[in-house]
């Protein structure tokens, strides 16, 4: 693999626990909660043109998901905006990366004392945007992971232990040769990929699976509210596996991935096509707006 430069040995901004902090110098212990015992929830945004795209949306989840964690942020939502704007000024198009864990004072599973850390990492990432080599389809593998019931694990949070399944499902499916990889729940049913969301179209309408046990993706949400201003339908209901034959299209959807068309899901096969190509222009469109057309049409 290619010689890769480590995180803490690039450059960013890294807002840490109440102030602007030099990147290269910021300090975790190795004893830290977070770090063995998963107590810690995240989130993933992206600036574009100088703006985070939908901040408000992914500071309310980050409190949610750190409220189910039963952490309580010492912080408001709106400086936790504030300093999400701080630690990206300067930036035209950037990575956001906010994170709450527990501290170093209690190393056990209890952990009633430790102090709720907030770090705020950006960095830059410049969008590019090429519709042709997008529209020509990821390849998916399915995981034998299953998303967990919603009695099983706190799957309503971007909690970090969530993502155990998603990286060993991608890492089987990157050694497979695939992209990446689609992950069914604990019922059998169609959930999402490992780091976004899944819509499929069918007859010109939208068809994606009910978060009841997996992220509610902003992303999705966005590309939901774009199609419904375009006129084109979406259910959002239990998809099954072998349904996926009768579907003509198929797009991942996250802050991360945008709106990524998909060919292929082990043996499905989906043609990238009309529908895929308008949201994925209509979401390329929007994060770069001053005001996103989805808040728009909700003020109409
Ligand atoms: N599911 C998972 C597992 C994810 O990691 C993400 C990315 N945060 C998503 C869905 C999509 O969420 P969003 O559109 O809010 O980025």
């Amino acid at each position: 693999m290619a010689d890769v430069i480590p995180f803490d040995q690039r450059d960013g901004s890294l807002w840490y626990d109440g102030k602007l902090v030099p990147w290269r110098e910021a300090k975790t212990h190795v004893l830290t909660h977070g770090l063995h015992y998963a107590s810690c929830v995240f989130e993933g945004e992206r600036l574009y043109s100088g703006r985070i795209y939908k901040l408000k949306e992914h500071t309310a989840r980050l409190f949610e998901s750190a409220r189910i964690l039963g952490m309580k942020i010492p912080y408001t939502e709106e400086k936790i905006n504030q300093a999400c704007m701080e630690a990206t000024a300067g930036y035209e198009d950037a990575y956001v990366r906010p994170v709450v864990f527990r501290g170093s004072e209690m190393m056990a599973v209890s952990a009633q004392t430790t102090k709720i850390h907030v770090a705020i990492a950006a960095w830059q990432w410049p969008s590019y945007f090429d519709p042709a080599t997008k529209m020509k389809g990821i390849r998916l593998d399915i995981s034998d992971w299953k998303r967990p019931g919603p009695d099983t694990a706190p799957t309503k949070a971007k909690a970090a232990g969530l993502y155990m399944i998603c990286t060993l499902s991608k890492h089987n499916a990157e050694a497979k040769g695939y992209a990446d990889a689609l992950m069914f729940d604990y019922r059998g049913l169609v959930a999402e990929a490992t780091g976004a969301n899944i819509i499929f179209v069918k007859d010109g309408t939208l068809h994606t699976p009910i978060p009841d046990c997996f992220l509610d993706g902003i992303t999705r949400r966005s590309v939901m509210a774009l199609a419904r201003i375009r006129q084109i339908p979406v259910i959002e209901r239990h998809i099954e596996p072998k349904e996926m034959e009768s579907f003509s299209e198929c797009f991942l959807a996250g802050s991360a991935a945008e709106v990524t068309p998909v060919s292929e899901i082990g043996p499905y096969r989906f043609k990238p096509g009309e529908i895929s190509e308008t949201l994925m222009h209509a979401y390329a469109d929007d994060v770069r707006r001053p005001v996103s057309q989805v808040d728009l049409a909700k003020l109409s």
